[in-house]
């Protein structure tokens, strides 16, 4: 940018960026003619709007700077307005019934905060996308709006310590998740292709059992395509750090180093798209679904999460000072506050079809939510919850100083025990979200996690104030608050084993909601309590909030309703006449034998056969019969009307007839004959390296 802009626009968008100040026409000129010849001196000849539509993927259409001007001559051209603005023909998009086809237009606008970049021979410019009418059709629109939130509430809450702070922007580390199956194999199993997961298939002998896979070396082939992609990632700006062997036998995980939220999102998102291109050139299929395996690890996609300053401080970080490490607990203690009045609203934001079979499943945290901060910072709260209400005497303020506020960073250097069984950690100078789904976009969890922050600064503002009002000195206000907040937030702080069943049980007592379902998670979604939050916060309105509840639930119906039709389909198509083309095999055997045998020789050989035959028929009529059943249960959800209802249907009436297809066709895959089986079995797919 300094090379490329005049010192007026280079400072003008710093402005926009850091302050979110509006940038003039002849500004937005001059930027866009900048990133024309930047781009073109790297080979660039089309540019796009590159947006993230509610589809879950990102979008893009290009077009390219050539403009034909007069005498059949052409240029190239790329101005402000094109830069600002783009009208992409997008009626294709979820819309929740928003946008009707008469004004289907949408229109997408450039997000200054997010670096362009290049793709190939494109030039890409993160926007937003909304509706003609102006509502928002995107992950990013009202992801910026939160952010935008939590900074302006964050910032007032820092000013009681630090009068200097002019912005908070929250931060985000995500670590990535995904499996890697030879393509060739990928290719042959039809499940995999069309859902993205396998609907059928056993067990292979050898799955996780021995725990070698985890942290183990890296193979080859792998590592040439890891190798790559990183150099493609940092092409494009995404600072990847980490990368290692996960759990399940091929998966793996890679990480970067954290960023801003907005931009932490859009190298997420970018990061899905080019694995899946590099990936290919190896020969590799990437598979980000949340289980693609049955009774193998899922795959999820942590977040890890905290606030920063412009003056460099991470607010989730202890200080080294009793002031400082105030300050920590006040953030520290209303995230969990937030957590606690809004757990739903999380929940709700990382529920799908897929995530459903990860969570809970032993290997990622629950569907209940709970927040765990480990035993020392745990007993730090509970000597909080013992301030006196209103004034503090001079000994207890010492007492607090020296000896409970005063021994937080010590505490932490060798508070160690990390809990992996919890939806939502502290590790030290950050929250961590670990039920976000591997195929995800972070921004609508990040979305919620920053507006509830925001609220709940918002409210604590409020109730120190007050109590500054009324004649308590500022540190006593904040202490008096935050005790009362650690009283009222205490049920959803949970340090024990979140797989247990114990926990289920003690987290109904508590109260705490335990979510299991997408339908039910996105039936909660539409509580007074949280469409009033985004109301007030002016990130959504009541009707974008609809709408978005909307398109979730019917996607959740549209993934049960494929996966109906493809394990009938390979039930029928696949599993059935492999089975009677054994049992057809076993049957002129048994023939065979009978020919050769007398009688009473004949029984004692043909025992296993006859039974083998008696099985296969077995299996193969509980197929039949249950493929039918389910048949039905669809077309009759297909049927239910209203959104809610017809999710609930799929959740209830049909997926659960999945189980006993498979059961049978996983039964026929341990009896038929390895050669004869029609689909690439766990065993083949799991272990290529
Ligand atoms: P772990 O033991 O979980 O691997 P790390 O310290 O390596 O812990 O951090 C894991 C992730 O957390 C990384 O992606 C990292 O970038 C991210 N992270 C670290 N600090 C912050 C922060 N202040 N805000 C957001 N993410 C952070
Ligand atoms: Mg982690």
């Amino acid at each position: 940018m300094r090379e490329y802009l005049t010192k007026e626009a280079f400072s003008s968008i710093i402005d926009a960026i850091k302050k979110g100040t509006k940038i003039q026409r002849h500004i937005a000129d001059q930027v866009a003619v900048a990133m024309k010849d930047w781009a073109m001196s790297k080979g660039v000849t089309h540019y796009t709007h590159w947006f993230q539509p509610l589809t879950g993927a990102t979008a893009e259409k290009h077009d390219s700077f050539f403009t034909p001007i007069e005498g059949g001559r052409a240029i190239e051209r790329f101005s402000g307005g094109m830069l600002i603005q783009q009208e992409p023909d997008a009626s294709s998009f979820p819309n929740g019934g928003i946008r009707n086809t008469f004004e289907a237009r949408g229109y997408t606008a450039w997000d200054p905060t997010s670096p362009a970049f290049i793709m190939g021979t494109t030039l890409c410019i993160p926007s937003i996308f909304i509706s003609y009418t102006g509502e928002t059709l995107d992950y990013k629109a009202p992801l910026l709006r939160a952010l935008h939130s939590v900074d302006e509430a964050a910032t007032s809450v820092m000013h009681y310590f630090d009068k200097n702070v002019e912005k908070v922007t929250p931060t985000l580390g995500w670590e990535q998740e995904y499996f890697l199956i030879d393509s060739a194999l990928h290719q042959s199993r039809p499940d995999l292709v069309l859902t993205g997961k396998t609907l059928l298939g056993h067990a292979p002998a050898k799955g996780q059992q021995l725990d070698d896979h985890y942290f183990g070396s890296i193979p080859t082939r792998v590592m040439n395509f890891m190798k790559e992609l990183e150099i493609e990632c940092m092409k494009l700006g995404i600072p990847v750090t980490t990368r290692h062997n996960e759990v399940a036998p091929n998966q793996f995980e890679l990480a970067p180093m954290f960023e801003e939220v907005n931009v932490a999102i859009d190298h997420n998102s970018l990061l899905m798209d080019v694995m899946g291109r590099v990936a290919n050139k190896h020969h590799f299929k990437v598979l980000l679904h949340e289980k693609p395996f049955a009774g193998i690890n899922g795959s999820g996609k942590h977040n890890n999460w905290s606030l920063a300053t412009n003056t460099g401080e991470n607010l989730l970080s202890p200080g080294k000072n009793p002031k400082k490490n105030l300050q920590f607990l006040t953030f520290f203690i209303n995230t969990i506050k937030a957590v606690y009045e809004y757990a739903d609203l999380l929940r709700a934001s990382i529920a799908s079809a897929n995530n459903d079979h990860r969570l809970g499943a032993n290997e990622a945290p629950p569907a209940i939510i709970s927040v765990f901060i480990g035993s020392q910072l745990y007993k730090v709260l509970n000597e909080l919850e013992k301030v006196t209400d209103g004034k503090l005497s001079p000994e207890e303020k010492t007492e607090l100083k020296l000896n409970v506020v005063g021994k937080i960073p010590e505490i932490l250097l060798d508070n160690t025990d990390r809990n992996r069984t919890s939806p939502f950690a502290f590790t030290g100078n950050k929250f961590e979200i670990r039920a976000v789904g591997s195929s995800a976009n972070c921004a609508e969890p990040m979305t919620v996690m920053n507006a509830i922050m925001a609220k709940q600064l918002r409210d604590f503002k409020v109730e120190v104030d007050a109590l500054i009002e009324k004649g308590l000195k500022k540190d006593e206000a904040i202490f008096n608050v935050l005790r009362e907040y650690i009283k009222q937030s205490k049920n959803i702080m949970f340090e024990g084993d979140g797989y247990s069943d114990d926990w289920a049980k003690e987290a109904k007592k508590r109260g705490l909601s335990n979510l299991k379902t997408t339908p039910e998670a996105l039936k909660k979604e539409m509580d007074k309590k949280f469409v009033e939050l985004y109301e007030e916060l002016g990130i959504y309105s009541h009707r974008e909030v609809e709408a978005r509840n909307e398109i979730k639930l019917e996607k959740y119906s549209t993934t049960i309703d494929i996966e109906a039709r493809v394990i009938a389909d390979i039930a029928r198509n696949h599993i059935i006449p492999a089975a009677l083309n054994y049992q057809n095999r076993l049957i002129e055997n048994v023939k065979g034998l009978k020919d050769i045998f007398s009688e009473k020789e004949f029984k004692a050989i043909a025992k296993e056969q006859l039974s083998l035959i008696t099985q296969i028929s077995e299996n193969v009529s509980k197929i039949k019969l249950g493929v039918e059943e389910l048949l039905v249960a669809k077309e009759k959800a297909k049927g239910t009307s209203d959104s809610q209802k017809q999710a609930e249907a799929y959740c209830f009436n049909v997926k659960t007839l999945f189980d006993g297809i498979r059961e049978a066709s996983d039964a026929l895959e341990m009896m038929v004959d390895d050669e004869l089986w029609p689909l690439t079995k766990y065993r083949e797919m799991l272990f290529t390296r």
